[in-house]
């Protein structure tokens, strides 16, 4: 195959062979392609099947099939699985890596971090999962003659449909609860990055679990989403806040839950005694992090007016110094944006800004003598609410400096948004930076750092609130949420009501008698 002038040579793991066993799974009665292309060099990497409406349909129903047998192994028999899964996942990392390089574009770390990201939910709900779907005894109305056990149950087959930004960490992460809660999935990747969920599938499988309750359907989101949805008992969406608002309608139709988890204008704030070394390394990782495609990451910083001069003078000079590039080694800090289309995207945010006044600092274009999808790391002075990089999220490597006079201004400009996925405070006194940081209207806040933090606290809900979503992954909701509650009841005696021959005026005294004595009883 003739290579590009800035072809990086394709990883030795990637062969022909071992792609066209990974898309080999996806039904496509159809027989419709779509081109799968190696984001470094736009070269084809293999031709994707596109599933038709009666592929989704036949999917669901092997997902289903396997799922009633899945529910009924025993709760260890199922984290069994998982347990191999983690070895599996951890000891093929690197094969992973070069399959989410190859289709998204981005750089080493970046593709070794998201490969992280499944081995770390698993361990978590390993140790959680036992305790929050094991059976819960209440207290019934009547003490010792009733009871109540709260039962969690599956709720089915979930869908969960998936962005490119992450492809194997939302392919795989946002499965892994809903499995271990007895459920079977169908799952939509984005055409572009299918190739990583897909052998992260077949790593789930190596480990045990039964072939058919994991499907994978491919094609358009519009083409692939009304059917999902339609035939999913659940959606775990990611991805836009636009495309957000279309599925939470369909689900709402149909009277399904869903989760959503979309887009974010995420702010930092400096305040006055911050370390801006550290500050500095911080927002370089926030904002540049997998070129700026991180739904978390940092488009907005504000710095307080007496340390402006210094942060902007520190923050551009690392930025220029930022090494890009086409690689699958650890060389380059900056990858590829996911596509040409996305690069013009994020090139119109920054030129509509210039238009309208505000002034380009550093970078600012495309660099298509490193890759056709290459834009610079680029930073911005003077952007306004008015303009589409001061308002839209832009999902590239581009941010806007702010300087602030006070904290309330700083605040305020931060909840400045329709969106509120995450924010970043940084102070040498914590007390104050996370009095800041609380009064932000944001579902997560770093303080000291710019993302990771909250995001790999997998033990507490991590969701948006305003546009950027409905509910939440980890914590104990992110395994429940998968789940349908049971109330069951048990009377041992029939004891409500009036006893015969007991007049009613009797029944009600002595009815509230028993719920001022119930208040105060340790019974409940
Ligand atoms: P997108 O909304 O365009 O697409 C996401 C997924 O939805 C893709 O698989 C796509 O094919 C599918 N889709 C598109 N239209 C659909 C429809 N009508 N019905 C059903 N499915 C449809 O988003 P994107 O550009 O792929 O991803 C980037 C966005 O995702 C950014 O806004 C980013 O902030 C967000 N994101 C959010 C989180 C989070 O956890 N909050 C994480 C990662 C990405």
């Amino acid at each position: 195959m003739t290579r590009t002038p800035h072809s990086p040579g394709r990883p030795a793991s990637l062969t022909d062979d071992f792609l066209q066993g990974l898309v080999a799974r996806v039904p496509s009665t159809s027989g419709g392609t779509w081109k799968l292309t190696e984001v470094y060099t736009g070269e084809v990497l293999v031709e994707l099947p596109q599933s038709t409406p009666a592929d989704i349909e036949q999917a669901f129903a092997r997902a289903r099939e396997a799922q009633r047998e899945w529910a009924r192994w025993p709760l260890a028999k199922r984290l069994k699985v998982f347990r191999k899964a983690h070895t599996l996942l951890v000891d093929h990392a690197r094969t992973t890596a070069d399959l989410i390089q190859a289709e998204s574009g981005k750089n080493r770390r970046m593709a070794i971090e998201e490969t992280c990201d499944p081995p770390m939910v698993i361990s978590h709900y390993l140790k959680r999962a036992p305790k929050l779907l094991a059976p819960k005894r209440r207290g019934g109305p009547v003490p010792l003659v009733s009871s109540s056990t709260e039962i969690r149950q599956p709720k089915g087959v979930v869908g969960i449909i998936a962005p490119w930004n992450f492809p194997f960490a939302t392919g795989l992460s946002d499965a892994i609860p809903a499995l271990m809660a007895g459920n079977g999935i169908v799952l939509k990747p984005d055409n572009k990055t299918a190739l990583s969920p897909l052998y992260g599938i077949s790593l789930l499988e190596q480990a045990g679990l039964p072939r058919g309750l994991f499907q994978v359907v491919c094609g358009e989101g519009p083409d692939v989403g009304p059917t999902l949805i339609d035939h999913a008992n659940y959606v775990m969406f990611t991805g836009s806040t636009a495309t957000g608002r279309v599925i939470g309608e369909r689900a709402g139709r149909n009277l399904i839950g869903c989760c959503l988890e979309l887009g974010g204008k995420n702010p930092m704030i400096v305040l006055e005694d911050a370390d801006l070394d550290e500050v500095v390394q911080g927002a370089l990782f926030g904002v540049f992090g997998n070129t700026g495609q991180i739904c978390m990451h940092i488009e907005r910083i504000y710095v307080a007016e007496s340390r402006y001069d210094e942060f902007k003078a520190l923050f551009v000079a690392a930025a220029e110094a930022l090494r890009l590039g086409a690689s699958y080694d650890f060389g380059p800090e900056l990858g590829s944006l996911v596509s040409v289309e996305h690069r013009d995207r994020v090139a119109s945010h920054v030129e509509d800004a210039v238009a309208k006044g505000a002034t380009v600092v550093t970078g600012g274009r495309a660099r298509p003598d490193l890759g056709p999808a290459f834009f610079e790391p680029t930073v911005l002075e003077g952007v306004t609410r008015e303009m589409l990089a001061g308002s839209c999220e832009t999902f590239g490597p581009v941010v806007a400096l702010h300087r602030y006079r006070t904290v309330d201004e700083a605040v305020a400009l931060a909840n400045d948004t329709g969106y509120g996925l995450n924010a970043s405070v940084w102070g040498r006194d914590l007390d104050r930076a996370v009095g800041v940081a609380q009064r932000i209207e944001s579902g997560n806040v770093n303080v000291n750092d710019s993302l990771a933090t909250a995001y790999a606290s997998k033990g507490t809900p991590s969701g948006g609130v305003k546009q950027s979503g409905v509910g939440a992954r980890h914590g104990d909701q992110g395994l429940l949420k998968y789940t349908d509650v049971q109330n069951l009841a048990v009377l041992k005696k029939q004891v409500m009501g009036a006893r015969p021959g007991q007049d009613y005026d009797a029944y009600v005294r002595q009815m509230l008698v028993s719920l001022k004595l119930m208040r105060r009883t340790r019974i409940r």
